[in-house]
């Protein structure tokens, strides 16, 4: 059994600490989430609805159930029960089936500034969402965006990762400061706690942030990569499933949505960049920022590559010279694409991509040969492994 006590808030100079006490194993934890004191009044103290999400994984996991000694969200908790607990044990065999015993349940709405926020890295996705909501009005215009250290700066938190959120905050803030919003950073344990891998586990420890910040947020955008016919069971690619989970960690206070669904990455990539203020803020990189690089991204990953080609294929890659090094895009253009048309598992992205590359006819020779040699590297590794 996993105890999770009532939240406690701490001041500490320009900071508010948002935490619970929980016992596992016999063993006391302390799971704590820190905030600027500008947002105390939009936390919610009066609730364990984010610490539940949070440690949800944690129970899953290990086989405890979580027992509650605060109050948690009628609706949230009838959504656990009924749907999420169920949907992560059929999506992911090793977990287990567990209970959330509550002490009571609350139908309180408690937001107050009736506005809407989403999370903010200046990927494609998050940059897609925030443009495809340019013309709504409150409460579904997005008013601030949030950046949280929960994972996607590193699985297992530390101090590694907390350089690199600070790091990537820089871009972050400037891209903010241009669209005139304010940007609400999030610093937390949970890495720590759960020790597992951010991709299997991602959608829970973002959606855990913002349920603190109920007050605030009357409706949250969660960005996340897919399009509504990804929709699948497959715990090779959780981000399938989002468009389930995501809205079911809704509150009486807060509705979540899972945003841009009608767009295939293409598209979103279309869409981001007719604005002009994603020229020099596009950040798709999964190596972190090294200093004396001129660019943000690295221009070598998976990530860029593919980011790269699809801006070419838009005629839209110049206008980005400032974030990726287009020189070295095109030294490894080729072989780049010679490894995504013999890449084994193709992600639905990859497939994506690799339809629009046949529709214009652009493979070549050259191409080829990086396909080739590809394949027979692997066949390579493969007799090794046999033979060894
Ligand atoms: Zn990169």
């Amino acid at each position: 059994m996993i105890i999770i006590s009532k939240p406690k808030l701490e001041e500490k100079d320009d900071k508010v600490i948002l935490s619970v006490d929980f016992e596992i194993e016999g063993g006391k934890k302390k799971l704590w989430y820190s905030f600027s004191s500008n947002y105390k009044e939009y936390l919610v103290v009066e609730q364990v609805d984010a610490f539940v999400v949070g440690l949800l994984f944690l129970g899953l996991k290990t086989g405890h159930d979580l027992k509650l000694e605060g109050p948690i969200s009628a609706r949230l908790f009838y959504s656990l029960n009924h749907y999420l607990i169920d949907a992560f044990c059929l999506v992911n065999p090793n977990y287990k089936r567990i209970k959330v015993i509550p002490s009571s349940l609350s139908t309180s709405d408690f937001n107050v500034a009736n506005t809407a926020g989403t999370g903010l890295s200046c990927g494609i996705d998050s940059f897609a969402t925030y443009f495809d909501h340019n013309d709504e009005v409150s409460p579904y215009l997005i008013e601030y965006f949030t950046f949280f250290n929960v994972g996607s700066h590193g699985d297992k938190g530390g101090d590694k990762a907390r350089k690199i959120f600070s790091e990537r905050f820089i871009n972050v803030s400037q891209f903010a400061e241009k669209v005139n919003r304010e940007v609400i950073t999030v610093d937390s344990n949970l890495s720590e706690i759960l020790q597992m891998k951010f991709q299997e586990t991602y959608n829970l420890r973002t959606i855990s942030c913002a349920l603190l910040l109920q007050k605030l947020f009357k409706n949250y955008y969660y960005s996340s990569g897919t399009r509504f016919d990804h929709f699948a069971f497959n715990n090779k690619e959780i981000a399938d499933l989002d468009m389930l989970i995501i809205p079911n960690l809704s509150t009486e206070s807060t509705t979540f949505f899972v945003s841009a669904l009608k767009y295939s990455r293409i598209d979103r990539t279309k869409l981001i960049s007719e604005f002009t203020q994603t020229y020099e803020h596009l950040d798709v990189c999964t190596h972190p920022y090294i200093e004396g690089r001129d660019e943000i991204n690295c221009s070598e990953c998976y990530k860029c590559q593919r980011t790269m080609l699809t801006l070419e294929i838009l005629g839209k890659l110049e206008c980005y010279a400032k974030v990726f090094d287009l020189d070295k895009f095109r030294k490894n253009k080729k072989e780049y694409i010679g490894w995504l048309l013999s890449k084994k598992k193709k992600l639905t992205l990859d497939r994506e991509l690799i339809r629009v590359i046949k529709e214009m006819k652009q493979i070549d020779s050259e191409i080829y040969f990086y396909m080739i040699k590809n394949m027979l590297y692997r066949q390579k590794l493969k007799l090794k492994k046999i033979f060894n």
